[in-house]
């Protein structure tokens, strides 16, 4: 997507230890124009899917996931994190590796929002390593409902996520692939 990739290179700065910052526009900051352009590329990518629900991870996620939501005419729901996991049997869970915050957690969502009739696509702001997509499958999964893909808006093309997830067989469709990036330059995958 060539207006995301511009706006990439125009207001993106890169931090040590591969983290790329892009909070004027996307983290912190959220310019609603371009998200809403990215909320109608993942309407076109997926338009050939039965989806009935987005679901996301708190926090960024949700805004870039309610945005695509009005193309879907579908409910967002988002997993919570959180570091007691409750133990009801009302919710299902799943522990998930931090890429920014280099700690693990553990992420519930309810029971009463996903389940076996649920056609899913999952939304999320970065894919580096892959552990937050792969949490919200494993949730997917335990619901008994059908994953339909995942689209994300910035894939570090040159950490392993992206394979780890492809090889599972999952739809993955991400608007915008960095190959590498450093102080001075940053490329993407055609
Ligand atoms: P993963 O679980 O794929 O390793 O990392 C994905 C999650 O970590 C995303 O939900 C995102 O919040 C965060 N993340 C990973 N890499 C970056 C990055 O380079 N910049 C920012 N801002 N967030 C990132």
């Amino acid at each position: 997507m060539d207006l995301l990739k511009e706006r990439i290179l125009k207001d993106g700065t890169v931090k040590p230890g591969n983290v790329l910052k892009v909070d004027s526009f996307l983290n912190h900051q959220m310019d609603i124009q371009l998200i809403n352009e990215i909320g109608k590329e993942f309407k076109r990518l997926f338009s050939d899917c039965p989806v009935t629900k987005i679901l996301t991870i708190e926090a960024s996620g949700i805004g870039i996931a309610c945005i695509a939501a009005q193309y879907f005419n579908v409910p967002v729901v988002f997993a919570k994190k959180t570091h007691t996991i409750n133990l009801d049997g009302e919710t299902y869970s799943a522990r998930v590796q931090s890429f920014t915050h280099q700690t693990v957690y553990d992420v519930i969502l309810s029971k009463k929002y996903l389940g076996p009739e649920d056609h899913v696509l999952l939304i999320d702001d970065f894919l580096a390593n892959g552990c937050a997509l792969q949490g919200l499958i494993e949730i997917v999964n335990e619901a008994g409902a059908t994953l339909e893909g995942a689209g994300i808006v910035i894939e570090k093309g040159f950490q392993s996520g992206g394979k780890i997830i492809r090889d599972m067989g999952v739809r993955l469709e991400s608007l915008a692939i960095i190959d590498s990036m450093s102080d001075s330059s940053l490329t993407f995958r055609n």
